[in-house]
């Protein structure tokens, strides 16, 4: 499209929401025609997990309970073969974003419908992206097809995820709304779901902390994430994502926490530079958003610094310079010199 001219798509896809959702997947199956279905579920997942091979019966043709995070293909091959000797014909992930991205990659594989019941924040469910890892190295494909077509959103399966996951997942979910605001090909219905999820995800989320078991603060903190893996599958991601991509792929970091702890710092970068985002943030936030976020990211009981996370500071200019060189939207121009400060103040 031209400069000025953006473009909004629609992924079709069919979302369940609310308390105890979990317990349609089983007419879901059916509605997809499977007779075989492959369940995919960590072992986070278990209960939900157990609860569905009853009720399945005889259409559980495997069960796959190792997903690794960053989608490794040597574990891809394993649940193929499962696939293989099985001949599943429908495959089910119960998970954070581990379990529904090896979902996607079989289904990238064999073209089986998917059915994703996320447990974490992290929005894999709703986005047609599959990144995945060989020989340390992660590459990244975009495809409509790769999309889940069915989404379950069961509140009652996130009131396990501990204090620490909760505050980092769900700071994975605020970095996806905040790229979205200063995105080139934003629209307003972009904007509106940033908008909705940042509101959503900071009014929550301090709930959630002081009663994580509190099932109205969860669903809302669901939603409020839903909304953000929307506008991760709808708009270019900037800085933040590459920085994460980059970091996440070199040392092998905890994709979560590692969100967590850069998004203050890329907002402080960016910001000055995207005055509409900006002005935007404010009305959410009522403060200075890159220091609110800041605060929340700090109040982490695990690693905070790119140092705690195990990165070598001798290690961040390489970093730096590849981010630089890369091509991605990003409405501060990201140079070398000024990406290796972020880093070192996120260091
Ligand atoms: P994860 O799936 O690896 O889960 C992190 C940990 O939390 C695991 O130990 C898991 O067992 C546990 N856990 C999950 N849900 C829980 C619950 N409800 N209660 C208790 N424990 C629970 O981490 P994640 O952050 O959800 O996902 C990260 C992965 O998803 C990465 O591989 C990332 O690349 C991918 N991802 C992909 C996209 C995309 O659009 N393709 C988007 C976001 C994330």
């Amino acid at each position: 499209a031209a400069a000025q001219v953006a473009v909004h798509e629609t992924l079709p896809s069919r979302v369940l929401v609310g308390r105890g959702a979990r317990r349609e997947i089983p007419r879901e199956v059916e509605r997809l025609g499977a007779r075989r279905v492959l369940l995919v579920a960590t072992g986070s997942a278990r209960a939900a997990a157990d609860e569905l091979v009853g009720e399945l019966g005889a259409r559980l043709a495997a069960r796959f309970d190792r997903p690794v995070v960053h989608t490794p293909v040597a574990v891809t091959a394993q649940a193929m073969k499962l696939v293989e000797e099985t001949s599943a014909d429908a495959v089910v992930a119960i998970g954070g974003g581990s379990a529904v991205g090896l979902a996607k990659a079989v289904s990238a594989r064999t073209g089986m419908p998917q059915i994703a019941v996320p447990t974490t924040y992290a929005g894999s469910e709703v986005t047609p992206v599959l990144g995945e890892t060989e020989n340390g190295v992660k590459t990244t494909r975009r495809d409509p097809a790769i999309a889940p077509g069915t989404v379950v959103y069961d509140p009652e399966l996130t009131l396990t995820m501990p204090a620490g996951l909760t505050l980092t997942s769900s700071l994975n979910a605020l970095a996806h709304a905040v790229e979205a605001l200063w995105a080139p090909d934003a629209t307003a219905v972009s904007d509106a779901l940033a908008t909705e999820s940042i509101d959503g995800i900071l009014t929550a989320l301090p709930a959630v902390l002081a009663d994580p078991t509190g099932i109205a603060g969860r669903e809302r903190l669901q939603e409020s994430a839903w909304l953000a893996g929307l506008c991760l599958a709808r708009t270019r991601m900037g800085l933040h994502h590459q920085l994460a991509h980059a970091l996440g792929g070199t040392f092998d970091l905890p994709h979560a926490e590692l969100h967590a702890l850069l998004l203050a710092h890329v907002m402080a970068f960016n910001l000055p530079s995207a005055p509409k985002a900006h002005a935007r943030l404010r009305r959410i936030v009522g403060g200075e958003p890159a220091a609110v976020v800041g605060r929340l990211a700090r109040s982490y009981d695990g690693p905070t610094t790119l140092g705690a996370l195990g990165v070598p500071r001798d290690g961040l200019r390489a970093v730096a310079e590849r981010v630089a060189a890369q091509p991605y939207p990003n409405p501060r121009p990201p140079e070398a010199e000024a990406l290796t400060r972020l880093l070192e103040e996120a260091w």
